[in-house]
């Protein structure tokens, strides 16, 4: 019998499924049995969409004009209003044709790396990283390459980390503030820090996803696009999915120096076309609003970054740091590497999230997949009540490793 794996292209052989989706995909199917599974796995606000913005998709399609295809980077207000807004509150200079609206966040970064990857090019990667960086640029056919930041730093790499990273080979640096998946947030000084260095290196294009910028709670959004030494050749990369709790209405876009924008419009052209025309003309509602809801879903993830600090604290062996923005926390759990409960042994981070999910119910997402596989991801975009229940829970099963 034919075995059509034997027929799938290398590059997507060797493509990783993306671990967040995997792990999420196990607690769901692990629900669907009735199993009282907490997910701390997804990076995804637990929020609906703030009503403003629902019942802007319900004008747009009673407006009757949004039903056909939208102009391929996005509708022209929508462009304009992106490239205002990032005027205003970044300090990035941007106009409309600057500007890539694409189906998520995750479409602009891919666009962006397959519009610069050569073979051999190198794309460095600040580690822990956000696990889709990788598999994109491995797909691209561009090598990445990872400055790995540690603990003791809240896991962000330092400016002279960067400077030894850069080779004639480096194209593009890529990382995101405030950090998925460690929550770290880069300072004004850091930031500039690192511009400093890249002053020194005029050919190496900056990806900078923003994409939790509005989950913040460091006080203050620092863009490296806003910076004169480096704003011609940095990408900003943001989207709604996270400020706005629109995860499931993918929107994303870049703003980027006018060749690169237009060849992220012809990759997009020939791949998916613009993007949903309802969720565009929500997405401009959104953009034009009052912030109030999103500045309320970042209160209380400030709230819930407390408890879930609070009880890690409580369980030994476990290594934190204050994240400053986003809604994760990437403990070090290495401690219990080499323990045992009967036959189960516990090697790696792998083995810990699984025996978590197995024995706790709960999930999480290894570190592996971010590079870091000493540390846990831990999601606390969750309802309170879930993160106390779940906590509780891993504490138990934790104790239970000797
Ligand atoms: N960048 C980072 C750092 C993320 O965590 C995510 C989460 N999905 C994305 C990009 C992609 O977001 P989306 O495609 O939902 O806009
Ligand atoms: N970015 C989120 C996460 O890291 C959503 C899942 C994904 O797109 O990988 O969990």
């Amino acid at each position: 019998m034919l075995d059509i794996n034997t027929l799938l292209s290398d590059r997507v052989t060797n493509m990783e499924e993306s671990a967040t989706i995997a792990m999420t995909r196990k607690a769901r199917e692990l629900k669907s049995q009735g199993i009282d599974i907490i997910s701390l796995s997804i990076g995804e606000p637990d929020f609906k969409t703030p009503k403003h913005i629902q019942e802007a998709a319900k004008d747009a399609i009673d407006e009757q004009k949004y039903f056909g295809y939208s102009p391929v980077p996005g509708y022209m207000d929508l462009r304009e209003a992106i490239a205002e807004k990032l005027q205003r509150e970044n300090g990035i200079p941007s106009k409309a044709e600057n500007i890539v609206v694409s189906t998520g966040a995750k479409q602009s970064i891919a666009n962006v790396i397959i519009s610069i990857s050569n073979p051999g090019d190198e794309i460095l990667i600040f580690a822990p990283y956000w696990v889709s960086y990788k598999d994109i640029t491995e797909f691209a056919g561009a090598t990445p390459v990872f400055i790995k930041g540690t603990i003791d730093n809240d896991f962000k790499i330092t400016a002279d980390q960067l400077d030894a990273a850069i080779t004639p080979k480096t194209k593009a640096i890529l990382f995101s503030s405030p950090s998925n998946p460690t929550g770290s947030v880069f300072s004004r000084k850091e930031i500039e820090d690192l511009v400093i260095v890249l002053t020194k290196y005029p050919n190496v294009l900056i990806i900078a996803d923003e994409i939790y910028e509005y989950i913040n709670f460091s006080g203050g959004h620092v863009s490296i696009g806003s910076f004169d030494q480096v704003k011609d050749r940095t990408i900003t990369v943001n989207g709604y999915s996270k400020g706005f709790a629109m995860t499931g209405w993918r929107i994303g876009y870049i703003s980027a120096p006018v060749a690169l924008a237009k060849a992220c419009e012809k990759v997009q052209g020939q791949i998916t076309s613009g993007a949903n025309s309802i969720a565009q003309r929500a997405a401009l509602v959104a953009i034009k609003s009052d912030m109030e809801p999103t500045r309320l879903m970042t209160e209380e993830y400030i709230q819930r970054r407390g408890v879930i600090l609070d009880l890690l604290s409580d369980i030994p062996g476990v290594k934190t740091y204050m994240p400053s923005g986003a809604f994760y926390i990437f403990p070090d759990i290495s401690y219990y590497f080499g323990k045992s409960k009967d036959q189960v042994v516990i090697k790696d981070a792998n083995d810990l999230s699984i025996y978590i999910l197995n024995e706790a119910h709960v999930s999480v997402v290894s570190g592996d997949a971010f590079g870091a596989p000493e540390a846990i991801r831990i999601s606390y975009a969750a309802s309170e009540e879930n993160i106390r229940e779940a906590l509780k829970r891993i504490k138990e099963v934790l104790s239970q490793l000797n």
